[in-house]
């Protein structure tokens, strides 16, 4: 698929306008407009934009901004989340969520359309795959979530977070190209350890992101303490399983010099006991770890519900008292469908 221009790194911005015959220095502004102004329309007439380039613009050889058009909007009750539904040029549909407070703000992005993981408990999970996003897809999303930032609140995003819609790690390439130009200090400029890439535990990407030069957080989401508990949950569990992914995990605290942040999904007698909380401070033993505990978010195609506020405090005080850091995460926006995939579910169930 031919991506759109917010898809074009610095450098393949000015490799494309050598190619065109037009002098690679035009690059600066142009990138400055895409990635820095967030020009949405008429890009040919945006400060610093001068007629060699509008010209190649306007040739219909030029890659073209992302149509990317929001569909819905979603405000929580609370105030601390947005979900927004985009539809890209294809008709398929993708959700960005803005959560936070001021000064604060993080997008939590998509990285395909669908997912092939297919996580029982998870709306996109239950969608199936359709296809993997561009890396101009992937900036596009931030974009829409940074100008309506500047518009409502005149502020910017500080963090991003790879956890909409997809497996992150599943479409490598477009999602580290996307990252290189979201942490561009020419472009949004969010540094690479405000970015959390959260997997469901996808080795073989866990192996490369280990060895990729730039140093995101890693999250991992593991669920269950044995391969049994947890490929119930996780079907992937089979082709990666735990002893394999605590491996790989280790290998990348060891290169990156950096701990995981292992998330467990707490479900109310599903995996929220107090045996379940050893095994897990046993399975995370030696490793630079963090646990974050997250109760459920309900799901129309899940019949789990979220574990009792009792439960989760038992299970961070046998974690902790291992020596593991854990933090108990907010279900927050849950109002408004802000788990995975779950905007996107539930207008499919009942629109
Ligand atoms: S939880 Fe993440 S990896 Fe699992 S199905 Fe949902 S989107 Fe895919």
């Amino acid at each position: 698929m031919v991506d759109s221009l917010e898809g074009y790194s610095y450098g393949a911005l000015e490799q494309m306008l050598s190619s065109a015959g037009v002098n690679p220095v035009h690059a600066k502004p142009l990138f400055s407009a895409v990635q820095r102004r967030l020009v949405s329309k008429d890009l040919s007439a945006a400060e610093g934009i001068l007629p060699p380039v509008a010209r190649w613009l306007s040739t219909g050889n030029a890659p073209v901004l992302c149509p990317s058009k929001q569909t819905d909007c979603r405000p929580s009750g609370d105030g601390f989340t947005e979900k927004y539904m985009l539809r890209l040029a294809d008709g398929a549909e993708v959700e960005a969520v803005r959560m936070g407070f001021s000064g604060r703000f993080t997008a939590c992005l998509s990285t395909q359309v669908g997912c092939a993981m297919g996580c029982v408990f998870c709306a996109t999970g239950q969608m199936g795959f359709s296809r993997h996003l561009t890396a101009g897809e992937i900036v596009a999303q931030a974009h829409h979530v940074e100008r309506g930032l500047r518009e409502s609140h005149g502020e910017r995003l500080r963090n991003i977070v790879m956890m909409g819609m997809g497996e992150p790690l599943h479409n490598f390439e477009p999602v580290m190209e996307a990252l290189g130009i979201i942490t561009d200090n020419r472009g949004l400029n969010i540094g690479p350890a405000r970015v959390a890439i959260s997997t469901v535990g996808h080795i073989p990407g866990i192996l490369k992101l280990a060895r990729h030069p730039k140093r995101y957080s890693l999250a991992v989401s593991l669920h269950g303490a044995s391969d049994e508990e947890r490929g119930k949950l996780i079907p992937v569990n089979k082709k990666w399983p735990l002893a394999e992914l605590i491996d790989a995990c280790r290998e990348y605290t060891v290169i990156k010099r950096a701990r995981v942040f292992f998330a467990w999904t707490l479900i109310g007698g599903v995996n929220d006991s107090a045996d379940h909380a050893f095994r897990l401070a046993e399975l995370l033993k030696g490793i630079d770890a963090h646990v974050n505990l997250i109760p459920l978010n309900a799901t129309e195609g899940y019949e789990g519900e979220a574990s009792d506020e009792t439960n989760v405090r038992e299970f961070q005080g046998i974690i902790q008292a291992s020596g593991l850091p854990s933090t108990v995460r907010q279900r927050r926006g849950i109002d408004v469908a802000a788990g995975c995939g779950q905007l996107k579910a539930s207008r499919l169930i009942k629109w």
